[in-house]
Order: C-alpha cells, then structure tokens, then sequence
C-alpha cells in the first residue's frame, strides 16, 4: 500500500464514521428538515460563539458563500498572495461574485496586521476601488500549515473596525491551529464576521463544510447555495460524518502535529536548506527545494515510485501533509523514501 501525503483530504471514513452516517436521522434539507444537518449547522455556529451555520460541500463554496455576503461586485477583498481564496478557487469571486481582490505578500503565510491595513483603501470614491473586506487564512495551506498569531488577529480587527472592514476567516484548518496554539474556537470567533471551516481534511469526514455567520448573512447565503445548485436533500448522512469527526477526530490532530514535527526534522537532517524545522507547526510540511538539482515535480516521481505519494506544488515547492491514516511506522517508511530521493542527482 502506498503512503499518501499529498493531503489531509485524502483519508478513508473509519468504521465508527460509516456507522454514524448509517444511522443518521435525515430529512429534505431544502425544506429545512434534515435534523443531522440542523443540528451540525447549529452546533458549529455555537463553538464560534456564532449565531447560524450552512452546511457546504466544499470549504471553496462556504468560502465563495462568506465573501459574497461581504463584498458587493466591483469592490475589493483583501487577501494573503498564496492564499486559497487567491489561488486554489479558480478565479471563483471574480467569476461568480464579481469581486476584485488585491494580495498582500507574507512569508508562510504569516499574518502581519500592518500589512494588510497599509493596503487597505476602503471609501476610494468615484474613481478608485473601495476596500470592503479582508480574509485570513488559518492555518495557512500553502504557508506551510502556519498558525496566526491570536495578537495580529486582534489588532487587525481592531484596525479593520476603525476603517469598517469586514473580516473573513478561511478556518478550513482552524482544528489544527487550536490544537496548536490553544487558542480557543470562541476566540477566534470573536474576530471574525464570517467563518468557513472543513470537516473533510485533518478531522477525516468525506464530505463538509460550513459557513457560519450571524443570521442575516446566513439566510442570504442559503439563497446563494441553492442559486450555485448545492441545495442537497437528505444530506445528513453527510452532516452525520461531520458530526462523528467533531466528536471524535479532533483532539487526536496532535498526533498529526507530532508526525509532522518527525518527518520534518529528519528532511532537515538530510539537507537543512529544504525545511526549517520549527517552522512547522501542524500537519503540513514544506520543502523549498531551490538549492537542490532536481525540481519539486522530479521529486514527486521519484518517492511515487518508491511508494511515497507527495504534491509538487510549485517547480521547487513540495507539500507533504500527514493525518489520520498515517502513523509512526509509515513515517519511518516515508522518511527511509526520502533520504533516497533526495541525496540522488
Ligand atoms: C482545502 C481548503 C479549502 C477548501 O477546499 P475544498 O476542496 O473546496 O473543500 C479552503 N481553504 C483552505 C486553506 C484549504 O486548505
């Protein structure tokens, strides 16, 4: 069997998850009746301290479903350079809400609050374009799973509220930040407008997201859900899994955390300009592979054919995510994978 770290998404249900789905009470959610998805929906608004959710699914459309309640067409979403939102949708605020966006530049990802308020230019009047909202990444996909600092949260929604900024957080992976900083869910929520989190990466269900918001933003999102036709019907034997993994997926993230750490500190071992080890702090490890001969998608054929399945992200970026179905023993593996793929020329 093939070790695959490509991503956290690609993990099977477990017994126990296909269980819960099984047994799932469901109902037409379009009517609003499935009660697995009214009470998934309920319950995660509630851990943000938020008033109402919609269940999604993809992390992408509760991302297009928050920006949209944020941002009218013609104006301007701000945004980190490497962000999902940015480059891993497709172009879709553009194309389905005719938002512009403006990218700030950041290393891993990290949030600094000055710069994205030394770009922000909201009220730009008859000529310009007005800045409405911002989005946060968290923890930062591509920055190399990079927890925000809970400080640079705050002050970036204080300065976002002097200048009557919206604030969205991309929490695809906020399970991951909280078991690393332990910063708590109703904190995080606390800075945030609106909210998309996914139950389908580190906490292991097939299928999911939600959005939460207040309710106003929700209601208006539901509208737009069943516009892009994603209103489901008896749903929650998806909402069921969800459910499951929140129960029971969650604090074990850290065991993630741990593996990562090791695959890290080994790649380190072997030639330490390709990862700085302390720079991971969840499940994502990042290789900056510009000092070595051989590119990021050569790399990714070599441990593939060793039985190492790793994501070449850029021509000298390789990703390599751990998660559930991954443990000590495939690490070892992995890391015996990688010493050959890497010392070749
Ligand atoms: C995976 C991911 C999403 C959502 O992805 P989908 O594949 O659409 O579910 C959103 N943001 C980030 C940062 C992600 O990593």
């Amino acid at each position: 069997m093939a070790i695959d770290l490509r991503s956290d998404t690609v993990t099977q249900p477990s017994h126990g998850m296909r269980d819960a789905i099984a047994h799932a009470p469901v109902g037409d959610d379009v009517y609003g009746d499935d009660p697995t998805v009214n009470s998934l929906e309920s319950r995660v608004a509630a851990m943000f301290g938020m008033e109402a959710g919609v269940f999604t699914p993809t992390g992408s459309l509760a991302n297009q479903l928050a920006i949209r309640t944020l941002v009218a067409p013609g104006e301007e979403l701000l945004a980190e350079s490497n962000s999902h939102i940015v480059r891993a949708e497709l172009g879709a605020a553009a194309v389905f809400s005719g938002i512009t966006t403006r990218t700030w530049h950041s290393v891993n990802g990290r949030l600094k609050a000055s710069d994205v308020i030394d770009l922000a230019r909201p009220d730009s009047g008859p000529y310009l374009v007005s800045t409405t909202a911002i989005a946060v990444e968290n923890t930062h996909n591509f920055g190399g799973g990079t927890v925000q600092s809970i400080k640079e949260i705050a002050e970036l929604r204080a300065k976002a509220d002097v200048l009557g900024l919206a604030l969205h957080l991309d929490g695809a992976r906020i399970w991951n930040a909280h078991i690393a900083s332990g910063v708590s869910f109703l904190e995080y929520g606390k800075y945030f407008d609106t909210i998309s989190v996914c139950l389908s990466k580190g906490l292991g269900a097939p299928v999911g997201s939600v959005m939460i918001s207040n309710k106003e933003r929700v209601s208006k999102a539901r509208v737009w859900r069943k516009r892009y036709g994603a209103g489901m019907r008896q749903v929650g034997i998806l909402a069921a899994a969800g459910h499951y993994a929140l129960d029971n997926n969650l604090e074990r993230l850290a065991e993630d955390h741990r593996l990562a750490k090791k695959l890290a500190v080994a790649i380190a071992a072997i030639d330490s300009t390709l990862i700085d080890p302390s720079t991971v702090e969840t499940n994502i490890v990042g290789l900056d592979l510009t000092s070595m001969s051989f590119s990021a998608a050569e790399l990714a054929k070599r441990t593939r054919e060793a039985g190492l399945w790793i994501s070449s992200l850029g021509p000298h970026y390789a990703r390599l995510v751990t998660h559930m179905d991954f443990d000590d023993g495939q690490c070892d593996e992995a890391i015996e994978i990688l010493k050959i793929a890497l010392v070749t020329k």
